[in-house]
């Protein structure tokens, strides 16, 4: 069955709903006390989903591993270098 995404837009909720191509698109935001009008995504909505989340994810990624590898390399090169000092 496909996957359609919706996004709202009044309030720019997005989601996701698995519906026959036989079913009535929806037409109304979930949210309540929204009732925005509801766009449907058609065909490459989940592409354009993953592109985006995609940029954010490597961004997100490199910084902290940077942090990550940072403090780690810290702890563990200081002890020998006083050591030896
Ligand atoms: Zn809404």
């Amino acid at each position: 069955m496909p996957n359609y995404d919706y996004e709202c837009q009044k309030c720019g909720d997005r989601f996701e709903v698995f519906q026959s191509m036989n079913d009535a698109k929806l037409s109304l935001c979930r949210v309540d006390g929204c009732g925005g009008e509801l766009k449907r995504l058609l065909g490459t909505g989940g592409g354009i989903i993953f592109k985006g989340s995609g940029f954010y994810q490597t961004d997100y990624r490199s910084s902290s591993y940077q942090a990550g590898a940072k403090a780690d390399g810290g702890g563990s090169s200081a002890p020998p270098a006083k050591s030896g000092d």
